[in-house]
């Protein structure tokens, strides 16, 4: 990766500067170095790109598409981000702290692979679905016809820039919408170097994708209330999402938002502790804990806490903290110096409201990497549910282990939360572990695994943790609208009943 890349706005097909001139620096969270210079688009550079890509939507030339050429231009282009997944793993890396092998093996071919999944389940779909023939009052058919919604922005998170703005881009682009992409500033680089592939590609028409990072507060804002935008799709912290719904709300658009968690992680006591103690670290401190279903409450049986506990202190103590483009390390930086903040703050509240901490708890310096913010892994016992390091989002390598007594104990604990996105259960016997799955709050539970989503099956949230599903059918049906067709199959006027309603 060149040492510092400059990338522009990309809005109608061209790449341009802000209007204002304003540019901003992208920063390695690894050790502070400057690796972006990115254009900084504002409010109204956010206008111009929702106005190209409500013209792009009016004039058809992507919506009418059909959609087995949509999908194939993005099957195409499936390709050409596979020939670089090597510079996106760079990118996302150097610009969001992903450690080398997690952008390599994880966060980026994920990503493509979930593009692929949408462009061709969106093919297999297709845009019609028969209705039952009805006939009261007379004969009649109906045709569901599943239409774009129009302009869609995606506004996204820090944390896992590229996937999640995938997870966007392709349902929307495969459904025959446009979309205006708002990544966040502290990591815009893949979704910029995203437009520049598909524009290069010339694949999809101008105007069709437009990308303009710039502040939540002044890009963000005009993009989730401009009255030409008719969905929004939101992932980020459960208060930004009320926001982004506030502003919607102003002319009523569709909204689908992938908010904040706190998952629970349930260890059944029949649990094959060789892979339910790791996979309770890989829920956890993956990304340093800097994911929204990160299993950060750990439930344990009374029977096996003091042995799990041994066991997860003694695998975390193992884990090499370090610089992401270290092939060594296995859990890199904080984003910024803000995030370590918070961090550091409820490690502090845990201690003040009782809980023993067993491991971690403070800073590592990196030699070499004096810029970026390390955390030690951290996990906690004698933590009781309610506490706010039990309840609340931390967004970074702290892990809660409660006991419990009975498995009916684990579930309420569980439950008893405002989020509800992910969740595990580790079990050998796998109908007992389903049966625990059925009865939590949670979008998704994984059983003897743990981050592993598909792209056919939905993602997304109850309660605080979000509004409708990405991923899959589910995810591509929040990108469409639904028209009834009804189709009178009784054309002699002595057929139609409301000849006599209205006395016609
Ligand atoms: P954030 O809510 O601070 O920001 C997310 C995005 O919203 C950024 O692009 C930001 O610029 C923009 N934004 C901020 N204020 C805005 C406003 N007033 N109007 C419009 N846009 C605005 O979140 P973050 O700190 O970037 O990411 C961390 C959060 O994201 C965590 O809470 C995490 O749980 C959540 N998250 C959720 C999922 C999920 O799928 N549910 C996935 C990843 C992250």
């Amino acid at each position: 990766m060149a040492d510092v890349r400059e990338y522009k706005l990309l809005i109608d097909g061209e790449f341009v500067d802000a209007q204002d001139g304003a540019t901003f620096e992208s920063t390695d969270p690894s050790d502070g170095a400057v690796v972006g210079r990115i254009a900084k688009g504002g409010r109204e550079d956010m206008r111009q790109a929702i106005e190209a890509a409500r013209r792009a939507q009016d004039s058809g030339v992507w919506a009418d598409m059909p959609q087995k050429e949509r999908s194939e231009r993005m099957l195409k282009l499936w390709e050409i981000f596979q020939a670089h997944v090597g510079d996106l793993s760079d990118i996302e890396a150097h610009d969001g702290g992903h450690t080398i092998r997690m952008a390599n093996l994880f966060s980026v071919p994920l990503g493509i692979e979930n593009w692929r999944a949408i462009a061709e389940t969106a093919n297999q779909i297709g845009e019609y679905e028969p209705v039952p023939m009805v006939d009261y009052p007379a004969p009649a058919w109906g045709i569901v016809r599943r239409e774009p919604y129009g302009v869609c922005g995606a506004i996204t998170p820090w944390n896992f820039p590229f996937i999640l703005m995938m997870w966007k881009a392709a349902p929307a682009l495969a459904t025959g919408n446009s979309i205006v992409i708002k990544p966040a500033t502290y990591t815009p680089m893949s979704t910029a170097e995203f437009g520049r592939l598909v524009t290069e590609s010339d694949l999809i028409p101008p105007g069709v994708l437009n990308v303009v990072p710039g502040a939540g507060g002044a890009a963000g804002e005009e993009l989730a209330s401009n009255p030409l935008v008719d969905k929004v799709g939101f992932t980020g912290s459960t208060e930004v999402g009320r926001r982004i719904m506030q502003l919607a709300s102003s002319t009523v658009k569709k909204v689908t938002l992938e908010l904040g968690g706190k998952s629970a992680n349930i260890l059944l006591d029949d649990a094959d502790l060789d892979v339910a103690v790791p996979g309770s670290l890989w829920a956890t401190f993956l990304h340093s804990g800097q994911i929204c279903h990160s299993g950060t409450r750990a439930f344990v049986p009374a029977s096996i806490f003091d042995e799990v506990v041994a066991r997860m202190v003694e695998l975390a103590e193992g884990l090499k903290v370090g610089h992401a483009m270290d092939f060594e390390t296995d859990m890199g930086p904080l984003i910024h110096k803000t995030q370590f903040d918070t961090v550091q703050r409820y490690v502090d509240i845990g201690l003040e409201e009782g809980a023993k901490l067993v491991t971690g708890g403070e800073r590592v310096d990196v030699p070499g990497a004096d810029g970026g913010y390390y955390y030690r892994p951290t996990i906690f016992v004698d933590v009781d549910n309610k506490m706010r390091i039990a309840q609340e989002e931390i967004f970074g390598p702290v892990l809660s282990v409660i006991r419990y007594e009975s498995v009916e104990d684990a579930i309420a604990m569980a439950n008893d939360s405002i989020y509800g996105l992910g969740g595990g259960v580790w079990s050998r016997d796998t109908g007992r572990a389903i049966n625990v799955a059925k009865r939590l709050r949670t979008g998704t539970v994984w059983i003897n695994d743990y981050h592993l989503v598909s792209g056919f099956g939905p993602f997304g949230g109850y309660k605080q943790s979000g509004v409708g599903r990405e991923l899959g059918t589910w995810g591509i049906r929040e990108y469409q609208q639904t028209k009834f067709i009804h189709v009178d199959q009784s054309p002699r006027k002595d057929q139609k009943f409301w000849f006599q309603v209205l006395g016609l």
